[in-house]
């Protein structure tokens, strides 16, 4: 019998598919389309640096955690499978218009000083070297303040995706598309049987990887949990040119993530607009006059694609990783919002412990299901 069912197979779900197969564990992956496609796909695959020194908060914690383990995974994941998943220490920007955000940003770089993170703060000359320039500002809005963290990192979403998957099938992980969890059979506290699109399928565990839809899965079965979908959109440009921008590029919550093939992303949005995946004309203009205010070498790009994806939000911003209220064998992990490819490893490698019985390495408190 399967060990475990993990019902979702975005990148939480596949990278603790990975770390309990490499743990002998015989493990089944079920995912209502295909795995891989939906947040996990959407997403930027930025991954900001951080320090194990001011790590107090749990949070934090699994923040280190996964800075160190994403260098380590990508390693092991091309050499198991053959696939360059991207990853790759490209620094990253940070950009401050009016006083109060130079301000801001001045205090964060600071604090992120004493934290052990290298931050330099940049004049103009190094910034324009980068690729960008004020002349696309907004008018009355020039750059006041710029950092830069060479230590931030990026890799490319699909590719990452491709090898978890490949690593798991390497490892007899059972992968199945196209397996909607539709309801559960429980009996003296446990889940016996889900119900599935492929048909019914019997675990001695679950776990509920299933992203922005995870709250509508507890729903069915009597659970109550804050998980909601915000929608983020994002542009991609060809530059046909891979010197255009040398590194991510960060202004509020927008962003510009440039690739190795000249590709250069633009993101993104943050919408409570339900379960509706389309693009609209206003962000994706948005979008475009973001990218080519900041880098008028943009101008000459064409617009590639643009698309949306859903991030699983929760309430107070952090994820559940634990057990569903009442039941034994029945666990999630899921509300990673903005950074769900950022925290993978380290979720994978928690989740992991406490599903094999062993203390989990961060204290998971602050992540239980009922808070
Ligand atoms: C535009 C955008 C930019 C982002 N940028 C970044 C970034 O730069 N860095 C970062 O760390 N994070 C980023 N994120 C966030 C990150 O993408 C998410 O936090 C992460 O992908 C969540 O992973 P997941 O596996 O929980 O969810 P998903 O990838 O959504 O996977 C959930 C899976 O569950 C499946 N599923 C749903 N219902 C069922 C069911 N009933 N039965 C079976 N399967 C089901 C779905 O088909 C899906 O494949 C971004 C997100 C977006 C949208």
């Amino acid at each position: 019998m399967t060990d475990v069912l993990i019902i979702g197979g975005g990148v939480i779900g596949l990278s603790l598919a990975w770390d309990l197969a490499q743990h002998g564990r015989q493990v089944q992956v079920i995912d209502s389309g295909e795995p891989g496609k939906e947040a996990s796909w959407a997403g930027a695959g930025i991954l900001p640096p951080t320090s194990w020194k001011a790590a107090l908060h749990p949070y934090d914690q699994l923040r280190a955690l996964s800075s160190e383990l994403h260098p380590l995974w990508a390693a092991a994941l091309s050499k198991q499978t053959g696939i360059d998943t991207g990853y790759r220490t490209c620094g990253g920007i940070y950009l401050a218009r009016t006083p109060g955000e130079a301000a801001s940003l001045t205090g964060w770089a600071n604090a992120a000083t004493e934290e052990g993170i290298e931050v330099h703060r940049l004049g103009e000359r190094e910034w324009e070297e980068s690729g960008i320039r004020e002349q696309g500002a907004v008018e009355g809005r020039r750059i006041r303040a710029a950092y830069l963290l060479p230590k931030e990192a990026q890799l490319r979403n699909p590719r990452h995706l491709q090898a978890l998957r490949t690593a798991c099938e390497r490892l007899g992980v059972v992968i199945t598309p196209g397996g909607a969890a539709l309801d559960f059979e429980i009996r003296d506290g446990r889940v016996q049987t889900v119900i599935t699109s492929a048909g019914p399928l019997q675990a001695s565990q679950f776990c509920l990887t299933s992203g922005a839809w995870t709250g509508q899965i507890c729903a069915t079965l009597g659970i109550p949990l804050g998980i909601f979908p915000i929608r983020g959109q994002m542009v991609l440009f060809n530059t046909h040119d891979v010197s255009v921008l040398k590194h991510i590029v960060t202004e509020g919550s927008r962003y510009l993530v440039p690739r190795e093939d000249g590709h250069v992303l633009a993101g993104s949005t943050e919408e409570e607009v339900g379960f509706d995946k389309s693009t609209t004309e206003e962000a994706v203009a948005d979008l475009i006059a973001f990218a080519r205010g900041l880098v008028p070498a943009l101008e000459n790009a064409t617009v590639e694609r643009k698309w949306a994806g859903l991030r699983p939000a929760s309430f107070d911003s952090l994820p559940y990783l634990g057990l569903l209220p009442g039941l034994a064998n029945c666990f999630v992990a899921s509300g990673h919002f903005r950074s769900g490819l950022y925290l993978s490893p380290a979720t994978a490698v928690v989740m992991s412990q406490m599903m094999r019985g062993e203390q989990p390495q961060i204290d998971l408190g602050p992540f239980r299901t009922g808070r």
